[in-house]
C-alpha cells in the first residue's frame, strides 16, 4: 500500500470512529427517551384510571337508567340489592367506558355484564373460556326468560345458522351470545356476522370472563386470548368488560395492554373472606393423618358438609377409600371418572348423602352450594391464588367456616415436579410454602398483600390460626444447620450422587447409604419436623434450590444448593421464626406452636 492511501485510509477509520461514537451516544439517547416516553404514558394511564374509578362517579342515582337497572335486578334477577362493585362495575359499562373488574370467585362478577345486557339495545359477547361455564350460565340465563346463546365447536350447524340470523335481526330480542376465544381466533364467518350486528347497532357491549387468561403472567394462559387484541381496534365505540379474580398488578397492566384499553376503569373488589377462618396444620404421615379427618368429619365438623383437596388422583382415591372404611360418608371426584359419575358424586354431596367429597381441584369451577363448612387441603396447593380459589369454596352463605391446610415438606416436591416447567410456577409454589412456614403475621394479611390489597391488623377478628393464638415469637439464626446440609451435599457429589430432600434428610440424621462417607456431619438434636422445615425455609430463601431429572416414568426433584449459597457468612444470617420460650424442640402438630 502506497503512503497517500494509507494516509486516506486513516482519516477514513480515525472519521467512522467518531461516527461510532456518536450513534452509540444517540442510541443511548435514543432507548432513554423510550423508557422515558413507556414511563410517562404509564403514569398518565394509571391517573386516568385512578380518576375514573373514583366510586363517587358510578354510585349515585342520577342516571338515566338507574330506574330500569333497579327494576331488572329485581324482577328479571330476582335479587334484592347489589353486592359490593356491582353497582360500579355496571354503571360505568353502561356510560361505555371500558372496565376492568376484579371480584373474588363467587362475588358475582356475571350479574355486571348479564344485567347490563338487559338495559341495553342488541346484545352482549361474552367471550368464555369453558364450555361447561357458558352451558352453565344459559341454562341459568333460560331459567331467567333471558335470551341467551352460545357458538362453539360442540355447536350444530343448524343452531350456529339461527345464532347467526338473529345477531342481525333487532327483533330477534338475543341478549346474551356466549363464545370461546377460538371462535375470535378461527372462525371468519363469526367475526364477519360480529361486524355486520356493529354495523345495525346490534353489539352493544363485549365482557371478557377471566380476562386473566390473555397473559403468561395469570395461571392459566390461553393462547387464544391473545387474539382479543381485534375488538378495541375492529369495534373502537363499544365498551369492553374484562372480569377475573386474579388481581396482581403485573397481570392486569398486561391485560390493559392487550385488550387495547391503558387507562380503562379498574374495580376491585374485597378478598377478604371474613367468616372464613383459616388454619396451617403440620401433616402427619398417613395413617395419623387419616386418624385426624376421621374425627375431624365425626367431631368438629359432624353434620356438616365440606370439601377435602387432594393433590393427585391416587391421593384422591386412597383417601376416599380410607375414610370410607372408618365409615364416613364420602365421595371422591376428579378428571378420570367419566362425566356421568362425576355428577353423580357431585348431586349426592349437594344433597348430603356424602358429607364430604375429596376432590383433586378438577372439583371447582361452577360449584354453587352455599352451605360448605369446611375445605381441607390435605397437601398446600400450586400458589396462593389457587389456595383462595379453593378454600374460598366454603362459608358462601356468609356463615362461619373452616379452611385447613396440612403442609408437609414431602408435598412441596410433589407439586414442584408438576408444575416447574412452566414460567411462574415455581415461585408460585414457593409462595404458598412462605405463607405455611410463616408463624406469625395474620394470614388474611398474607392473602391481602398478595392480592396487593391494604390490611388493618383489626380486619381478622382472630379469624385465623395465628390472630386467634397468644404466643409471642423468636427469631433463630439457622446458619450452622445450613452448612451441616452443604457438608451433606458436598459429600453428595463427591461421590458423583444427588439427593432428593428425604435421602438429605436421611443422611442427616445418620442413616447414611454406605457407600457415601459424610464428613465432619452431626446428626441434629432435634425432630425431624423440625429439620423439614428447615429445609423448607433454606429453600425459599434460595439457600437451597431443586435441581429437576426426567426420568422415563416421572420428574424427580433433586436438592442442590441455591444461589444465595455464596452470601453465607458470619455477618449475614439466615433467619427463621419459632415461638418465644423454647428452643429448637418442637413437636406439637399446630405449626406455629414449636
Ligand atoms: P363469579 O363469576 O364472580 O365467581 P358468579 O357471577 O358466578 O360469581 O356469582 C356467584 C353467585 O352469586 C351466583 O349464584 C349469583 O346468583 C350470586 N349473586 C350475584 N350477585 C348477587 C347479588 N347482588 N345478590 C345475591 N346473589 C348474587
Ligand atoms: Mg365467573
Ligand atoms: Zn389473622
Amino acid at each position: 500500500m502506497n503512503a497517500k492511501d494509507e494516509k486516506e485510509i486513516n482519516l477514513i477509520e480515525q472519521e467512522l470512529k467518531e461516527i461510532n461514537a456518536k450513534v452509540s451516544k444517540l442510541q443511548n439517547r435514543k432507548s432513554e427517551l423510550i423508557k422515558r416516553k413507556e414511563h410517562l404514558k404509564h403514569l398518565s394511564f394509571q391517573r386516568q384510571t385512578d380518576s375514573i374509578s373514583d366510586q363517587n362517579k358510578w354510585t349515585h342515582t342520577d342516571f338515566p337508567w338507574y330506574n330500569k337497572v333497579q327494576d331488572t335486578l329485581k324482577n328479571v334477577f330476582k335479587l334484592e340489592t347489589f353486592r359490593s362493585q356491582q353497582m360500579a362495575a355496571i354503571n360505568i359499562t353502561l356510560s361505555k367506558h371500558d372496565a376492568i373488574l376484579i371480584m373474588p370467585t363467587g362475588g358475582g362478577k356475571s350479574l355486571c355484564y348479564q344485567l347490563p345486557a338487559m338495559v341495553d339495545k342488541g346484545f352482549t359477547l361474552v367471550v368464555s373460556p369453558m364450555v361447561s361455564l357458558m352451558e352453565d350460565q344459559i341454562i341459568q340465563m333460560n331459567k331467567l326468560k333471558i335470551n341467551a346463546m352460545m357458538i362453539s365447536s360442540y355447536s350444530t350447524k343448524d343452531e350456529t345458522k339461527l345464532l347467526f340470523q338473529m345477531m342481525i335481526d333487532s327483533k330477534s330480542g338475543l341478549k346474551l351470545v356466549y363464545c370461546t376465544p377460538e371462535r375470535i381466533a378461527k372462525s371468519k364467518t363469526f367475526m364477519t356476522k360480529l361486524q355486520k350486528a356493529h354495523s345495525l347497532k346490534l353489539l352493544s357491549r363485549i365482557a371478557v370472563d377471566e380476562v386473566h387468561c390473555c397473559t403468561t403472567w395469570g395461571h392459566d394462559f390461553r393462547p387464544d386470548y391473545t387474539h382479543l387484541t381485534i375488538f378495541k381496534p375492529m369495534f373502537p365505540d363499544i365498551p369492553i368488560l374484562g372480569l377475573t379474580a386474579t388481581a396482581s398488578s403485573k397481570v392486569i397492566t398486561d391485560t390493559q395492554k392487550l385488550l387495547q384499553v391503558e387507562g380503562c376503569a379498574l374495580l376491585k373488589a374485597t378478598f377478604n373472606r371474613p367468616n372464613l377462618y383459616y388454619e396451617v396444620r403440620w401433616k402427619p404421615d398417613n395413617k395419623e393423618c387419616v386418624d385426624e379427618f376421621e374425627s375431624l368429619l365425626k367431631n368438629k365438623f359432624k353434620n356438616q358438609s365440606g370439601i377435602i383437596y387432594t393433590t393427585s388422583i391416587k391421593d384422591c382415591e386412597s383417601l376416599r377409600q380410607d375414610l370410607r372404611e372408618r365409615g364416613c360418608k364420602v365421595g371422591a371426584y376428579h378428571a378420570q371418572l367419566d362425566g356421568n359419575l362425576r355428577s353423580k358424586v357431585h348431586n349426592k354431596w349437594l344433597n348430603g348423602e356424602y358429607q364430604v367429597v375429596v376432590a383433586t381441584i378438577a372439583f371447582g369451577l361452577g360449584i354453587d352450594k352455599p352451605d360448605v363448612r369446611f375445605v381441607i387441603h390435605h397437601a398446600l396447593s400450586k400458589s396462593i391464588e389457587n389456595f383462595y380459589q379453593e378454600s374460598g369454596r366454603a362459608g358462601r352463605d356468609g356463615k362461619h367456616s373452616t379452611c385447613l391446610l396440612y403442609y408437609k415438606l414431602s408435598d412441596v416436591f410433589k407439586l414442584s415436579t408438576m408444575v416447574f416447567t412452566t414460567q411462574t410456577g415455581l415461585p408460585n409454589l414457593y409462595s404458598i410454602v412462605k405463607f405455611c412456614l410463616n408463624p406469625k403475621d395474620c394470614r388474611r394479611k398474607l392473602i391481602a398483600s398478595h392480592f396487593d390489597e391494604s390490611w388493618e391488623s383489626t380486619d381478622c377478628n382472630k379469624m385465623c390460626d395465628h390472630c386467634s393464638a397468644e404466643n409471642s415469637i423468636k427469631c433463630i439464626c439457622i446458619n450452622k444447620y445450613c452448612i451441616e446440609v452443604y457438608k451433606i451435599l458436598n459429600s453428595a457429589s463427591n461421590n458423583d450422587t444427588k439427593f432428593t430432600a428425604q435421602m438429605l434428610l436421611d443422611s442427616w440424621y445418620g442413616k447414611v447409604q454406605k457407600k457415601i462417607k459424610l464428613v465432619d456431619v452431626k446428626p441434629p438434636t432435634f425432630s425431624r419436623m423440625r429439620a423439614e422445615m428447615i429445609l423448607g425455609e433454606l429453600l425459599v430463601q434460595e439457600y437451597l434450590a431443586e435441581d429437576f431429572h426426567y426420568t422415563p416414568y416421572s420428574t424427580i426433584s433433586y436438592i442442590k444448593k441455591g444461589q444465595n449459597y455464596r452470601k453465607i457468612s458470619a455477618d449475614n444470617k439466615i433467619f427463621m421464626y419459632v415461638s418465644s420460650g423454647q428452643s429448637i424442640e418442637p413437636d406439637t402438630k399446630k405449626m406455629k406452636v414449636v
